[in-house]
């Protein structure tokens, strides 16, 4: 959890903008496929068993292990700041790059301004994001 987080830091740099970032991950797809490359850069891996047999489902967001003894059903925020919201990936991404590109850091006012969300579930997202620094 720690480490894609870290990792997801370090990627924002390759956005010089936030125009940029909006371009290139312009689809909750693209995001989804942003972290699974971020996360799993050997391949899927299950996060219950690490098994590598992993199916990917028809709904194309969601995987099964394939290994007998485990059959966990899983998706990129499994494990992760992400796991318990239904905010969206692309929600989570930009709430990271404003919250990372700020040296002073982001009010969940602003933050939800900027993103479209309450305050509530921006200052959600902070604690969580604040959580794993
Ligand atoms: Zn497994």
């Amino acid at each position: 959890m720690l480490c894609l987080y870290i990792n997801i830091r370090k990627n924002m740099k390759q956005f010089n903008t936030i125009l940029e970032l909006c371009e290139k991950l312009s689809t909750e797809a693209k995001c989804i496929e942003f972290f699974i490359n971020l996360r799993w850069k050997d391949g899927i891996e299950c996060p219950h068993c690490q098994s590598k047999k992993v199916y990917t489902l028809k709904n194309g967001k969601s995987f099964r292990c394939g290994n007998v003894e485990c059959r966990e059903t899983f998706s990129i925020r499994t494990g992760t700041v992400m796991e318990a919201s239904n905010i969206s990936i692309k929600k989570w991404i930009l709430a990271i790059y404003l919250a990372t590109s700020n040296k002073k850091g982001i009010s969940s006012v602003q933050l939800g301004k900027h993103i479209g969300i309450s305050q509530q579930s921006a200052w959600f997202m902070l604690k969580k994001l604040k959580s794993v620094y």
